[in-house]
């Protein structure tokens, strides 16, 4: 896909996250993988006010092409690629329910099978560090082990995917399920699936769904 293309689905992503209630005002932030580097939304600029050509360019090396700020987060997003070669994009939110259980510092256990949605029997919820740092990227990237999304004490949660519709689809799943954890902790402690059922569900998930198209 070209660079302007890029441009206009990283907007189209993000005001979609603004339109599902996933992200509201000026929090989170989205990137997509490009050439050497990524395009990431500006810092601090309402989605509804953002032309394709305001996405912010970035090297690996943390170099910003373009006239607005990158997002604060820009770290976090440029660790994610570079540790992860299968990424190509990645969303963060603090979508309102995941942010609520990252705030009692817990991540999701697995409570309903779909928890294997984000690649592993449980989210991880991050430990806390102050938005924008070095530490938060390396907070964050611990917590994504062998996982494609994770929540982020205190703040909100983070997915990765090979695209920017799947990420913005395992946002939205992530969320669901910080919804429904959210409800069953209501009535009490949840019983939690066991580890080997668990990767019964993993293993079923490789191969759930249409088969890919080649
Ligand atoms: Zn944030």
């Amino acid at each position: 896909m070209n660079i302007r293309a890029l441009r206009f689905d990283l907007l189209k992503t993000a005001a979609e996250l603004s339109r599902l209630g996933l992200n509201r005002g000026t929090a989170g932030n989205v990137s997509v993988r490009c050439d050497d580097g990524f395009l990431i939304t500006p810092s601090g600029v309402l989605t509804q006010n953002l032309t394709p050509a305001q996405m912010v360019e970035m090297t690996m090396a943390g170099e910003a092409h373009g006239g607005l700020k990158p997002s604060s987060e820009w770290r976090m997003h440029r660790d994610v690629y570079a540790a992860r070669p299968d990424v190509g994009a990645v969303v963060h939110t603090h979508a309102p329910f995941c942010t609520a259980i990252a705030c009692h510092r817990r991540g999701i256990p697995a409570f309903h099978y779909m928890i294997a949605v984000a690649g592993g029997r449980d989210i991880r919820c991050a430990d806390y560090a102050t938005f924008g740092t070095q530490a938060l990227s390396d907070a964050a990237l611990a917590a994504l082990e062998g996982r494609t999304a994770c929540l982020l004490a205190h703040h909100g949660m983070l997915a990765t995917a090979p695209s920017l519709g799947a990420a913005l689809k395992l946002t939205q799943e992530v969320e669901e399920l910080a919804e429904q954890f959210w409800r069953v902790l209501q009535v009490g402690a949840p019983i939690i699936l066991p580890d080997a059922e668990m990767d019964v569900v993993l293993e079923k998930f490789k191969t759930y769904g249409q088969p890919r198209k080649a």
